[in-house]
Formats: structure tokens, C-alpha cells, sequence
């Protein structure tokens, strides 16, 4: 396959070439794509349930497109990382990856990143996946019943059985686990789509627990709603939109130090237990600005997209810029997305 193994990492880069070492058929329309991740990648690679990759994908229009897919394997009981792709209709991306990719290939990722990821595995869990959106929560699943304590419901809808991702794994699980896992399957083709007021009757049995959903958006909107009227704490819900990526987050960030006569404001920042005190400029992002400071930050699309680069306001105002896939909530709480954002005050504090 010659059009992947041609696209080698430009040095420096961020991407990394990983071996595909197997391509398993999950579903009609459904390939997961396990990795090899060379030894002197493995730590840059480690990664928490939930977390995704990004996959250069060739294109003879644009040279490549960037796609982002979750990792279903879990960091705490499978050897490899594997992601698993849903053919999207008249989609581009998805679509080579299941028509072209073999093992033996090469496929160039940037690092696992998102915030899609429980802090504790030792909380009770109710998981909410439609279709391809059970890919995450298949890791945080598999992920909370080996590492953590905490009990697991999830709720899996589809549009029929023949679509049940996982099905075989899922049984097995749910044999093994016995009063720890429950899954209940909702197929639309027996039951309809699902109603606010069916899945709030479900919610209320589990208002306690963290809930991670992840599908198509009016899924995910009738879920939101459901657990809002059965009183769940908007701090217990969390989410994981999937939407392709417009942008290149292949091509490196340019960075650029701070010219001393730019308007900027002062920014404190603290990141993997450090604080950096830096110049913000008014009109640069603070992805940009921390990378033209030789601080590494995390970060994935640089879009507005993905979520990688979250970080909290603790002191002072940003402009959010595109903030769209923050809830109002989160918002509130002083989060921001770092390759967004411009300060607005002469002095932030910033956490990562
Ligand atoms: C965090 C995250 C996790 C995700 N996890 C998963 C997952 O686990 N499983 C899964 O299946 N999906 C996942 N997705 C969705 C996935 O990233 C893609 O959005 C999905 O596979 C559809 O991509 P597509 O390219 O097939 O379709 P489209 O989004 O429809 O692609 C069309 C786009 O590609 C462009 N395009 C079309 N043809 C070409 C061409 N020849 N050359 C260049 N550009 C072209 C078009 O201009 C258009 O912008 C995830 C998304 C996110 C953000």
C-alpha cells in the first residue's frame, strides 16, 4: 500500500507511522484496525479510556484529510490500540480506511488525546452508545470493570441487530461480570427510536452514576434531555460529539516567539505541575502562544473540535472564540478551549 507507507512523518512532526498488524470485520459496514506502536513511540502512545487517534487519510484532492477515531481497546486489558470505523454514507475517510487498509500497512497518527475519560474508575457508570459511539465507551466499559470497583449499565441502541458492534465481546463481559455489568440493547427496529421519556425512567434508576454518552446527535440531544429530567447533576454527564475535522492538524503549529512591543496580556499558567509565567498576545491563540514558548500543551485538531487542548480559567477573561462543543455549564465553570481562546483581561491564570 504504497500511497500510506509514502507519506512518512516530516521530522519533528507530531505523527507517528504505526504498523497495522490486523483488520478485524466487525459488522457489515464496521472494520477495526489494530496497531503496532513502535517501542520508541510507547509512551508518547499511553492513553486513558475514551481517549482517540488521529489518522492521516490519503487523498489525491488534498494529499491527506485528518479523521479522528475513538480507541475501543483499553489501556488496562488489551496488549494493542485498536480503533474501529464505521463506513459513513458518501463519506470519504471512513470509507478508504475500510476499503483500502490490510495488515502490514503504515498509517501515520498523532498522539491519543480528548477529555472524554473518566477521572475515577472506581465510580458507578451508566453508558450511553448509539451505533459507531460505542467505540469510547467500549474502553471506559471494559476499562472500569478490570482497573476500578464501581458498577457499569450500558445503554447500546442500533438500528437493528445485524448493526451491534462488539455484540460477541459484550456477552462475554456480561457473563463475567455479574452484578457489575448490565446491557441493555435497544434495537430500532423492535422498540423505535428511543423517547425522552423512556430513557428518563431508565436515568432515574442511576442518578448517582457518571454518565458518558456518545452517538449521533439526535441521540445524544434525547439522552442530554432525558438525564435532565430525571435530575442528574450536569457535572456527572459527559460527552463525545463525532464530527470530521475541516482543518490539517498534521501540518505543525508555526511558532513564533513574542515580539516585545505586542500588546498582550500576562498569562500565569500551570501544566504538569509547573507554572509558566508568559506574554499573551491580544490576537493569538493560547495554543500558539505556549508552543512559541517552547511549553509543550496538549492539543489535537486546533479547531475548536476535539476537545484536547481544554484548559480552565481560574483568574481573569478570555474570549472563548469557537467554543461550540462546550456545554453552557462547563462555560460557567471557567473552561476554555486553548487553541481558541484570546485574553480579554490584562492577567490570566490558567490550569490545564
Ligand atoms: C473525537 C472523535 C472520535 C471519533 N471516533 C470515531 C469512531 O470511533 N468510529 C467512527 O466510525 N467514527 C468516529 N469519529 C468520526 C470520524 O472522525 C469521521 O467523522 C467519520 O468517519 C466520517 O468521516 P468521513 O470522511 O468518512 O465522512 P465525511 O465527514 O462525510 O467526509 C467528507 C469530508 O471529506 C471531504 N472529502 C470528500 N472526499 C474527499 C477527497 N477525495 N479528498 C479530500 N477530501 C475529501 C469533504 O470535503 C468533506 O469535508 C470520531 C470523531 C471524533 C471527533
Amino acid at each position: 500500500m504504497s500511497a500510506m507507507t509514502d507519506m512518512g512523518a516530516a521530522p519533528g512532526s507530531r505523527a507517528v507511522p504505526l504498523t497495522v498488524s490486523e483488520v478485524i470485520e466487525e459488522s457489515e459496514d464496521t472494520r477495526s484496525l489494530v496497531f503496532s506502536v513502535p517501542d520508541s513511540h510507547r509512551e508518547q502512545f499511553t492513553y486513558r479510556p475514551g481517549q482517540f487517534l488521529t489518522l492521516r487519510v490519503p487523498s489525491d484532492l488534498t494529499g491527506s484529510v485528518a479523521r479522528c477515531y475513538s480507541l475501543a481497546s483499553s489501556p488496562h486489558t488489551d496488549e494493542a490500540h485498536k480503533v474501529t470505523v464505521k463506513r459513513t454514507d458518501g463519506g470519504y475517510g471512513s470509507n478508504w480506511l475500510c476499503d483500502n487498509v490490510a495488515a502490514g500497512d503504515t498509517i501515520e497518527s498523532l498522539p491519543p488525546s480528548g477529555i472524554f475519560t473518566p477521572t475515577d474508575l472506581d465510580d458507578d457508570f451508566l453508558l450511553w452508545a448509539a451505533g459507531s459511539g460505542i467505540t469510547p465507551v467500549m474502553s471506559i466499559l471494559k476499562s472500569v470493570l478490570t482497573a476500578g470497583t464501581g458498577r457499569v449499565v450500558l445503554c447500546y441502541a442500533n438500528r437493528d441487530e445485524r448493526s451491534v458492534i462488539f455484540a460477541a465481546e459484550l456477552r462475554e463481559l456480561a457473563a463475567r461480570y455479574v452484578g457489575r455489568l448490565r446491557v441493555l440493547h435497544w434495537l430500532e427496529s423492535i422498540q423505535g427510536l428511543p423517547t425522552r421519556a423512556q430513557l428518563a425512567g431508565f436515568a432515574n434508576l442511576f442518578t448517582g452514576y457518571q454518565s458518558f454518552i456518545c452517538g449521533p446527535a439526535p441521540y445524544m440531544a434525547v439522552v442530554k434531555e432525558a438525564l435532565s429530567e430525571a435530575g442528574v447533576p450536569r457535572d456527572r454527564i459527559h460527552l463525545e460529539v463525532f464530527q470530521s475535522l475541516t482543518g490539517d492538524p498534521f501540518v505543525e503549529a508555526p511558532i513564533h516567539p513574542v515580539p516585545d512591543d505586542t500588546d498582550a496580556a500576562e498569562a500565569h499558567i500551570d501544566i504538569d505541575g509547573q507554572t509558566h509565567t508568559l506574554r499573551w498576545p491580544r490576537g493569538r491563540n493560547l495554543v500558539d502562544t505556549m508552543l512559541g514558548a517552547g511549553i509543550e500543551v496538549p492539543y489535537s485538531c486546533r479547531e475548536g473540535n476535539c476537545g484536547s487542548c481544554a484548559a480552565t480559567v481560574v483568574q481573569g477573561a478570555v474570549d472563548l472564540g469557537n467554543a461550540n462543543i462546550l456545554e453552557e455549564q462547563d462555560i460557567a465553570d471557567g473552561l476554555f478551549l486553548a487553541c481558541q481562546a484570546t485574553p480579554v483581561s490584562d492577567e490570566v491564570t490558567i490550569e490545564f
